[in-house]
């Protein structure tokens, strides 16, 4: 029934109902969690709107699917359903060079925006280290951030306005343009539980003057982070302010050969863009600063080649960890960056509790961290050790004043944690701004709202 009312809307070759099909999107970057019912590959709005409404008339869950990197389960059917693959929605449908704007579809791969409009001199900001794969519709759900987020600002601030299906299957737009209620802001990082993101005008920027690119190599960890809350606090903004400890600088060199030193506890990758003259001056007091809180050595990188490759090095970390144990799961938090230092020291000591490696990649200037807990998921000793370290670094963030989740959201993974964070008074606001968009909760039903049980006011009706 369900399957035959999809491909009358869709066409059979838009709906995958075979088992090896479906295993398919039974996971994301983070879990496997439960097979969906079908998948369906939509083509347009009007397609999008079709499922939706096919869905509610069969009582079946929707989760709407991007590229499935994300690394908090928030793609994964865990209740069955439909899953909406974006796949075949990825083209920029309007570019509007004067205005420094583009209309695209949520398929689009984050990247391939920025190429499509560099020879106009412009990009799309925001970065996340999956850009290569991940999707904009992706990334607008989850509001994801990236290295250079540090000074152009989350996704949030590069979404002009969003082309939304809502839970009954109507079409509705928003803008942050006019005047009212900035419904934009809503749905940024709803994780695809308000509506599906069916188009979305983002902001585009032009490509800086000159861009220079430094590596601070230290002798300990809490020296490199004391520079990075030195930078900030003398009113330098770089674009990107990232650190990476000696166990991801190796991991890196021995599987890109990337220019980062191996011999250092931690280095800081330093970006400065902008003017000529103002990203020279910002060098030479980064610099200063870095040497006074014990740099051993500074390197610029001389040509866009030696760029690219320290770049595609910290953005490729996560995947060069293999080369240290079989898998990795990646902790997602936030502490204030003058914190910096204690939340790593907690972030080793956690680690060396529970005989786990660790390997530390993150953007420090916004002290987001992002400890790699490396093991090997056949051992469930390993397993165990892994699930309790990430649960000692989360409540160590909080104890510090920091929070959950820095960009990776809360999907499934950590929606339990949502109220060690939130009053229950606090969610319950949560869950009423999602009943007035989807009151049935069938949009991405198990995802960011803790269960039931353990907090009432925001159980379904
Ligand atoms: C190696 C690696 C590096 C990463 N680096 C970063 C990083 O630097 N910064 C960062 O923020 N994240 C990072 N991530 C996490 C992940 O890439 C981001 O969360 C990304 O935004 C997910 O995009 P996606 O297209 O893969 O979405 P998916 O994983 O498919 O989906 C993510 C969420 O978005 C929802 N969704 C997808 N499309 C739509 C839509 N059209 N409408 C409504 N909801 C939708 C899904 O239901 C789900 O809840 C990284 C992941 C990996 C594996």
């Amino acid at each position: 029934m369900l399957r035959d009312r999809l491909v009358e809307a869709l066409g059979s070759d838009a709906v995958k109902t075979a088992p090896e099909d479906l295993a398919v999107y039974a996971f994301d970057a983070y879990t496997d969690g439960g097979l969906p019912s079908a998948v369906v590959l939509p083509s347009s709005t009007r397609d999008v709107s079709a499922i939706v409404k096919i869905a509610r008339d069969c009582g079946e869950p929707i989760v709407a699917r991007g590229a499935g990197t994300g690394l908090c389960g928030g793609a994964v059917p865990l209740a069955g359903g439909i899953v909406i693959s974006f796949a075949r929605m990825n083209r920029v449908l309007d570019l509007d060079e004067r205005n420094r704007r583009a209309r695209v579809q949520p398929g689009l791969i984050n990247l391939a925006l920025s190429r499509e409009v560099a020879n106009l001199g412009l990009f799309y900001a925001p970065d996340p280290s999956s850009q290569l794969i991940s999707t904009i519709g992706g990334n607008i759900a989850t509001n994801a951030g990236g290295p250079h987020c540090l000074s152009y600002g989350t996704t949030i601030n590069h979404v002009l306005g969003l082309e939304i299906v809502d839970a009954a299957g109507d079409v509705f737009e928003t803008s942050i343009d006019v005047a009212g209620y900035d419904l934009t802001a809503a749905f940024v990082g709803s994780e695809g539980t308000l509506g599906i993101v069916t188009s979305a005008w983002v902001r585009l920027m032009a490509l800086p003057e000159s861009v220079r690119v430094w590596v601070a190599a230290f002798d300990d960890i809490d020296s490199a982070s004391e520079a990075v809350s030195a930078i900030i606090a003398a009113g330098i903004l770089p674009t990107a302010l990232e650190m990476m400890d000696v166990v991801i600088t190796r991991a890196v060199e021995a599987a890109f050969h990337a220019g980062y030193p191996t011999d250092a506890a931690a280095v800081l990758l330093i970006e400065n863009a902008g003017f000529d003259e103002d990203v020279e001056a910002s060098e030479s007091a980064i610099h200063t600063i870095a040497v006074a809180h014990g740099a051993r050595s500074w390197r610029s990188a001389r040509t866009k080649g030696e760029r690219d490759a320290l770049w595609a090095g910290r953005k490729s970390a996560a995947g060069a960890t293999g080369r240290i144990a079989p898998n990795y799961y990646t902790q997602d938090v936030c502490v204030p960056r003058s914190r910096l230092p204690q939340a790593l020291r907690a972030v080793g000591e956690a680690a060396h509790e529970n005989g786990i490696t660790v390997g530390n990649v993150f953007h420090a200037g916004d002290g987001n961290l992002h400890p790699l807990l490396m093991y090997d998921k056949r051992d469930r000793k390993q397993v165990a050790a892994v699930i309790e370290t990430g649960n000692q670094i989360l409540q160590c963030a909080i104890d510090l004043g920091g929070t959950i989740s820095g960009e990776h959201g809360i999907g499934w993974e950590k929606r339990d944690a949502m109220t060690r964070v939130y009053s229950t008074a606090d969610l319950a606001v949560m869950a009423r701004v999602r009943d007035v968009f989807d009151p049935m909760r069938m949009l991405n039903p198990e995802k960011i709202f803790p269960a039931g049980a353990r907090c009432p006011e925001v159980a379904p009706p």
